[in-house]
């Protein structure tokens, strides 16, 4: 008899999206005039640069004759696009990362997960609160956490909050931990790591010889000069921190798939006889084993990223969508609401007025304004009473929503 993997069995069903789906196709079905807006997604909403469409034109072009046909390319990457990662994220800031450091991959999410391959059983984790709920389930999934009670908490993770109170900086934990998850620019907080919170957690990572999964997807939205864009702007780095970076919401590879991890060759792990062994060699090994190299038009087009024209169209993307933050915040904070985030990241992270429960204020923001947000108590027990915005919409869409919200919304 086939067993299955019982883990899985742990895992919450999916709640916070579905349930937000129910709610608003229920509020649909009862008023179809309803025109909603849906400011809840964390996905991008413009198309690519043209740089970018045109690096892939030519690269479908090369496939169609004998002489510039790819096959199999190196699962790791090809070099012209792990060297452009190089020259264009990693030198100019004065982190040591080599071309053969970086592993590419279909995107950041999947690199997340398939990273628990490598790590032992029984590690101890920490995770944020609220957190990317991908960093909770796949712990969850390979066996390192016990059952979720009722909050949805799971025995065997180290929560640390993200409130108000501490800047949403997570604090470092008074027990040992082996493994932590990092975000910056948070999802959904908005939030970002200084340069000396990233130093105490360094300099933790390697007092505990713990590793650091630091998640920078939102790098390219920092306006702010002094906020580091990698973990490895920080000494000392290179030995406690694997980082992982996608293409899908700076260049808008949401629906083309392409992101990187971060290995650096000193970093170590122990084997169970607490032997010193090399990550990046486990990974080159599973990934060339498991990953056959993402497709060659899509590494083209991450390439063109970091061309002339590239650079500027996403520059520009970007700037749009970072307008569109400051609108909702100018909106929220006009109204008396208070907002963080939205400075440094897509994301607004709004605190409910009157203390309002965070799914009371997603019914209230959909009846009276026809607008959807995500309540941050989906994303941990610490959200509660906060409401995630996102600044990914267009501009006609994200001054409609902010309208109603003054005109509408009764606070
Ligand atoms: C969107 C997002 C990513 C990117 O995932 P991809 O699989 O590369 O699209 C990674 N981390 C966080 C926190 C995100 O919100």
């Amino acid at each position: 008899m086939a067993t299955i993997n019982d883990n899985f069995l742990k895992l919450k069903a999916g709640y916070l999206f579905p349930e937000i789906a129910r709610r608003v196709s229920e509020f649909q079905a009862a008023n179809p005039e309803a025109k909603i807006i849906k400011l809840g997604i964390g996905d991008v909403t413009e198309p690519l640069p043209d740089a970018i469409i045109k690096a892939m034109h030519e690269a479908i072009d090369e496939q169609a004759s004998r002489e510039t046909f790819k096959g199999y390319g190196p699962e790791q990457g090809y070099p012209f696009l792990r060297e452009a990662i190089v020259e264009n994220d990693y030198a100019p800031r004065g982190c040591n990362v080599a071309a053969d450091e970086i592993f590419i991959s279909d995107g950041a999410k999947c690199d997340t997960g398939n990273i628990l391959d490598i790590l032992g059983k029984g590690n101890k984790i920490a995770v944020t609160d609220p957190v990317y709920p991908v960093y909770v389930d796949t712990n969850v999934m390979i066996g390192n956490t016990g059952e979720a009670n009722d909050k949805g908490e799971y025995e065997g993770l180290v929560y640390m909050p993200m409130t108000a109170d501490n800047d949403f900086i997570p604090e470092l934990p008074k027990q040992k931990v082996d493994v932590i998850y990092l975000c910056s620019p948070n999802n959904p907080t908005g939030a970002v790591m200084t340069k000396e919170a990233l130093t105490q957690w360094v300099n933790y990572a390697k007092e505990n010889g713990s590793i650091i999964l630091y998640d920078a997807a939102y790098e390219a939205f920092i306006q702010d000069s002094s906020v580091p864009h990698s973990i490895f702007e920080i000494p000392g780095a290179r030995d406690v921190a694997i980082e992982s970076r996608s293409f899908s919401k700076n260049a808008g590879f949401t629906g083309m798939r392409c992101g990187f991890l971060v290995i650096p060759k000193s970093l170590m792990g122990k084997d169970s006889q607490g032997n010193d062994v090399s990550l990046h060699k486990l990974w080159n090994r599973r990934h060339g084993t498991k990953f056959n190299g993402a497709s060659y038009v899509i590494q083209k087009g991450a390439a063109a990223a970091y061309s002339e024209e590239g650079k500027k169209q996403i520059k520009e993307t970007v700037g749009f969508y970072m307008e569109n933050a400051l609108i909702v915040r100018n909106t929220l904070t006009g109204m008396g609401i208070e907002t963080f985030g939205g400075e440094n990241a897509p994301y607004v992270w709004v605190k409910t007025p009157g203390g309002m429960a965070s799914w009371d204020f997603f019914d209230k923001l959909l009846n009276e304004c026809n607008i959807v947000g995500t309540p941050g108590s989906g994303f941990g027990a610490s959200g509660e009473g906060y409401f995630r915005i996102s600044a990914f919409n267009s501009r006609e869409n994200i001054n409609e929503a902010m309208n109603r919200l003054k005109t509408k919304l009764s606070v």
